[in-house]
């Protein structure tokens, strides 16, 4: 275990001011029913809020003390929980329509799931760093700006640059990307990853290229509640469709037929889901804040639901802070309401 690494997992709760805090990783953020079914359970055992993280993680607030074992009980048969000596260093950001945009330059899926199982099945990588990152990027650019340790970008059919480097097929793009992650345990800098831009918006309706529609819906503030994955997982059950989790505090169902998008659409606007890309509340993010972090110094989360009604299409990024820390900051958002005022 890394000696400063504090991030939660399932298997080691965060005591936070409303309750333990569970966070599980989705690589690529990928979800089907079955874990839609699994986190529903487990926002049940605790307060309902489920939080989408600006790692596409997953966490879960208000659990009891000592419910570890309970939280692990639906997620594991919903393949959550494949590893439980590596369940905190998954980290494998991927672009959330997973090389269906029309500008994505190759698939990804298959990369993010040999990557996981390389990290999972070597034994010094449970040593990493919570923190550690890997990003797979479909070439769309909508994954936006990260601050992923190792970038892993597509160039072509199953071809792909680790860190910048020259293309590569998938198996040795995956061997590259963890001997990097290796380095770090050694102590042994690594090469700076290239860099990263804004997302292009992938909220409401993206039309896919093979004709149909990848639905996205934002949760506002990166919040919802138990039932919404709940009534998502029946919404994906219908379309016979799966999820991905966005960094952008998005859940998006993939592969919807082009009849069938305005109608999920509308549903994940009546479930609370943003599906508008104009709407003010895109770019809106604020901290744990008020009732959930005892350092928040106001009502830090209230105030930027106010300043959510209030903002109108392409106000840019801001983020709110309740104290110094300023928890959450996005990359490439440099300063933050409240707590700078
Ligand atoms: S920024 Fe401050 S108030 Fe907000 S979650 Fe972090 S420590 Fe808590």
């Amino acid at each position: 275990l890394h000696p400063e690494d504090r991030c939660p997992g399932v298997l080691r709760l965060h005591e936070a001011a409303d309750g333990r805090l569970a966070r599980v990783r989705l690589p690529g953020g990928r979800l089907d029913v079955r874990g839609l079914h699994a986190l529903a359970a487990v926002a049940r055992l605790g307060n309902g809020i489920v939080e989408l993280t600006s790692r596409a993680s997953v966490q879960l607030r208000g659990l009891p003390e000592g419910s570890e074992t309970a939280a692990a009980e639906p997620l594991a048969p919903a393949g959550l929980l494949p590893s439980p000596s590596h369940e905190r260093v998954r980290n494998i950001l991927g672009s959330p329509l997973a090389g269906r945009h029309p500008d994505a330059l190759g698939e990804i899926d298959a990369l993010v799931a040999a990557l996981d199982r390389g990290v999972c099945g070597d034994l010094e990588l449970a040593r990493l760093s919570g923190r550690f990152l890997f990003a797979v990027e479909d070439g769309s650019g909508t994954l936006g700006e990260h601050r992923a340790d190792v970038v892993l970008r597509a160039a072509g059919a199953d071809r792909f640059a680790v860190q910048g480097g020259s293309p590569v097929a998938c198996e040795a793009a995956v061997t590259q990307a963890l001997a990097l992650a290796s380095r770090t345990l050694h102590d042994e800098p690594l090469p700076a990853p290239p860099s990263s831009a804004p997302a292009v918006a992938i909220i409401g309706a993206i039309l896919q290229s093979d004709g149909r529609v990848a639905v996205s819906g934002m949760a506002r503030l990166g919040r919802l509640d138990g039932h919404v994955l709940q009534a998502v997982a029946e919404l994906a059950e219908r379309s016979g469709t799966s999820v991905r989790v966005g960094p952008a505090r998005t859940l998006t169902l993939l592969d919807v037929a082009a009849t069938e998008a305005g109608v999920v659409r509308a549903r994940l606007g009546e479930l609370g889901l943003i599906v508008d890309p104009a709407s003010g509340w895109v770019g809106l993010s604020a901290c744990a804040g008020e009732g959930a972090c005892a350092s928040a110094r106001f009502a830090v989360r209230a105030a930027a639901a106010r300043r959510g009604a209030e903002r109108g299409p392409g106000s840019g990024p801001e983020h709110w802070s309740g104290c110094e820390r300023r928890c959450g900051l996005p990359a490439g958002v440099v300063s933050s309401m409240g707590a700078d005022r």
